[in-house]
């Protein structure tokens, strides 16, 4: 396929759930749109996650309103090529113009006209508008403290698949986020001596009184939330689907075998220290876990809801002794260990886009999504316009807010065409009765 010399309005870089998002509300709106797409529609679920990812909300919540899964329990939890074939089905759902296979390199503004040249890998498109819907999490970062020389295996956690990927040996997996307490959770039940750095952390319950976080944090709001709190930047959820969804609880993963430590802190040669803030972290995460119980509580009762009482969810594990007396330094060599896993997060790259729409950071300087380079806009941020921003459901909404204000662009420019029109008729009407 060849895409030179094509004109067209909006042009939406990258086909994951946001840009299949942005295309339906363009459609629904009548805007013509192209969609570019690198490899295939919703390629990072089928391959840039581990191969056991499903998906950590249950089927009733991670879609798009305009589709079930039609498979699934609703509070079953989609593996992870399942959310890609339902992106593929729903963009097949209102015949999204995508093309595959095609690699957006360059987008610049047009100097003395409207809109932007843009470079792809089949030819140049001249389009009025360009949405940047790339993704929250493109490029993986590992922290500079990884070391260099160290005869360890070391991968990010995109580039985990499964245990059998790893040599024999432990595994430290650095970062307690949901990729790496679930991928942690997975070495260690396959056998592995598994060591979890914890940081500071969020784990909300997985169910609580019947009903699954992500329905508490609906109905609480918390998924409405505008701005993240200060001082939170660091803060990570822990949550996971996986076998059936099940809260996690590092005092529980403890019991069962796995080392907890503290924040990674630097590496002298195999020896790695931890900083002494584990016992700190595991409350901090208690204490979010047990507010949002009593927020539910409070809640149920208020709303006079019959919603069976779990007096069990607040049984909390003794305390292994990895979290009793925690681990300050460890020899990795003397300790068996051969992998690093570091799921330490990702980073945005718009390497691509060269207009004048990032701050002083290089980060999208924007709001809600509408950029400082007039005609450009970014979807699929975390807290982009709320804490659901990054997420499937809440792309769908943040993509018709976007899809609005190209609308209201669209009529702006088409008025002095209507006003020019309007302006001929009455010099026209003026002429006849004159
Ligand atoms: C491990 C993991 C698990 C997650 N689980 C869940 C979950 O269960 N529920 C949930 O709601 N969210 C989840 N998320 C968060 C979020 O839903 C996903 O990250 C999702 O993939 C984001 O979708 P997106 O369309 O914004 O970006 P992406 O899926 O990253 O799609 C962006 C697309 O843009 C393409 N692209 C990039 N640059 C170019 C270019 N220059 N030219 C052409 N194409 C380009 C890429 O190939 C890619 O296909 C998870 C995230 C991770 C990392």
């Amino acid at each position: 396929m060849t895409v030179a010399t094509v004109e067209i309005d909006t042009l939406i870089v990258g086909a994951g759930q946001a840009g299949v998002a942005m295309s339906e509300h363009l459609s629904k709106l009548g805007v013509p749109h192209l969609v570019l797409e690198r490899n295939r529609i919703a390629e990072r679920w089928r391959t840039g996650r581990w191969d056991s990812l499903v998906a950590n909300g249950p089927a009733w919540h991670d879609r798009f309103p305009g589709m079930e899964f039609d498979d699934l329990s609703p509070d079953g939890f989609a593996p992870k090529e399942r959310v890609a074939d339902y992106f593929e089905a729903y963009a097949r759902q209102f015949n999204a113009p995508i093309r595959t296979g095609v690699d957006v390199k360059k987008v610049q503004r047009n100097v003395g006209r409207p809109g932007f040249t843009v470079e792809t890998s089949e030819g140049i498109i001249q389009a009025r508008r360009v949405v940047a819907a790339t993704g929250p999490f493109q490029r993986p970062v590992i922290p500079p403290i990884a070391p260099q020389n160290l005869a360890l295996t070391q991968i990010h956690s995109a580039d985990y698949r499964n245990p059998q990927q790893l040599p024999a040996g432990g595994v430290l997996v650095v970062g307690a986020g949901s990729s790496g307490v679930q991928i942690a959770d997975e070495l260690r039940r396959a056998g592995r001596d598994v060591y979890l750095s914890v940081g500071q952390h969020d784990r909300p319950p997985r169910a609580y009184r019947g009903r699954d976080f992500c329905w508490w944090l609906g109905v609480l709001g918390e998924w409405d939330a505008a701005a993240m709190k200060p001082g939170r930047e660091h803060v990570t959820i822990a949550v996971s689907g996986a076998h059936g969804g099940r809260t996690v609880d590092f005092r529980e993963l403890a019991q069962q075998g796995m080392t907890l430590v503290g924040l990674t802190q630097a590496f002298d040669g195999a020896v790695v220290s931890f900083q002494p803030d584990l016992v700190d972290n595991l409350k901090r995460g208690d204490d979010n876990y047990l507010a949002l119980l009593d927020a539910a509580d409070a809640y149920i009762e208020r709303n006079g809801l019959d919603l069976p009482p779990e007096p069990a969810a607040r049984r909390v594990f003794a305390d292994a002794p990895c979290i009793s007396q925690p681990l300050q330094q460890l020899n990795l060599l003397e300790a068996g260990v051969t992998s690093i896993i570091w799921a330490t997060g990702f980073a945005t790259d718009y390497s691509w886009l060269a207009v004048d729409a990032f701050d002083a950071n290089g980060k999208p300087a924007h709001q809600r999504g509408v950029s400082t380079e007039p005609g450009v806009y970014f979807l699929g941020l975390p807290w982009q316009s709320r804490r659901g921003s990054s997420f499937i459901w809440g792309v769908w909404h943040d993509a018709k807010y976007i899809a609005d204000q190209i609308a209201i662009q669209r009529q702006y420019a088409a008025y002095h065409c209507d006003a020019a029109q309007r302006q001929a008729k009455a010099v026209e009407q003026l002429t006849v009765s004159a």
